[in-house]
């Protein structure tokens, strides 16, 4: 048994499965969330509750935080680091803003703390069957105190570099999936104009120039890839409204390192107008559905 006592900031749809694996590896987890349905299903998989973020941590040798977005962290972070005992080391794996991962493992610094920034890539599939990529910053020491635990939620992890390298990663890696998404659409929207089947059009892009994750793991035409959300009406999977918050953080972090990415700031203005179109909540491929109203629309090119 794992002698490392654990506390987890934030039981939602991602940190809920996780915590749930950490329990399976025998740890020990007390975890806080204030919703009730969250708190209700993470003490069914073993979670002890605890009343407050500050009060979960107090007795914990490891503490993950896992919120939906950057001032969600900074708030818990900024409660949770004055009740850690010394030396506990904390992980983020919320996806947010590099400065803020900075801001976050400096303040835990100045508090006698480790941190680690270990963002995820997997989606809500990868964090229930325990296949998780992690991606972290910070000090090499952190990063090694962090990894036996990140075994029992991933199967891979990448030491990407210093402080809020993590976070550096997964923003340049989702705003590739924004635009690859995009990108497989088209081409299935243009294919069917074209009197192609997709059947014959996936045979050939799958095995072809075009292979990549988002045409063979998450297919946005439905019945050709059997992962896909697409074949259960995209849903349940990864909100639109969430890639949008993503090509955001890329644009903000392309505008502050002067890097030009033209695509991934297209990529943002589609997703964001399909979001406010009523399809937040849709999981992202369905804008392969929002292309073709547009098409049908008469825009061939917004
Ligand atoms: P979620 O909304 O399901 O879960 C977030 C949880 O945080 C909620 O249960 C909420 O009640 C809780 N919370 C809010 N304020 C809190 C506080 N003060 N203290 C404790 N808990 C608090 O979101 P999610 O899908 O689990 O995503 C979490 C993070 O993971 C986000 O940053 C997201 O971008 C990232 N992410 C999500 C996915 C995915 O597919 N869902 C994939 C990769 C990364």
């Amino acid at each position: 048994m794992p002698e490392q006592t654990v506390a987890f900031i934030g039981l939602g749809n991602m940190g809920g499965p996780m915590a749930a694996n950490l329990v399976k590896a025998g740890y020990s987890v007390t975890g806080f969330d204030p919703a009730e349905t969250a708190r209700a299903t993470a003490v069914e998989n073993g979670i002890t509750p605890a009343g407050s973020a500050p009060d979960a941590v107090g007795a914990a040798d490891i503490v993950f935080t896992m919120l939906p977005s950057a001032p969600y962290v900074m708030e818990v972070w900024q409660d949770i680091v004055p009740a850690a005992r010394p030396g506990t080391l904390i992980a983020d794996c919320s996806t947010i803003d590099v400065a803020t991962a900075r801001d976050i493992h400096a303040l835990a610094e100045a508090n006698g703390l480790r941190s680690v920034d270990a963002p995820v890539s997997g989606g809500v599939g990868g964090a229930k069957s325990g296949s998780l990529t992690f991606m972290l910053g910070g000090a090499e020491e952190a990063m090694a105190a962090v990894e036996p635990l990140l075994a029992a939620m991933g199967r891979k992890t990448v030491r990407c570099g210093t402080a809020g390298a993590g976070q550096a990663a997964k923003i340049c890696n989702n705003m590739i999936l924004g635009v690859s998404m995009i990108a497989v659409s088209e081409a299935f929207v243009l294919a069917e104009k074209l009197g192609l089947s997709h059947e014959a059009f996936f045979d050939i892009a799958s095995t072809s120039s075009g292979q990549c994750w988002s045409l063979t793991t998450y297919c946005p035409v439905p019945g050709l890839v059997p992962t896909s959300p697409a074949n259960n009406d995209y849903r349940p999977g990864a909100p639109a409204s969430m890639l949008v918050k993503d090509l955001r953080l890329s644009q903000a972090e392309a505008t502050r390192a002067n890097a030009a990415t033209p695509l991934g700031a297209h990529a943002t203005q589609l997703y964001e107008a399909f979001a406010s179109a009523g399809h937040a909540d849709e999981d992202f491929s369905a804008i392969v559905r929002y292309l073709r109203t547009l098409s049908a629309d008469g825009q061939s090119n917004p």
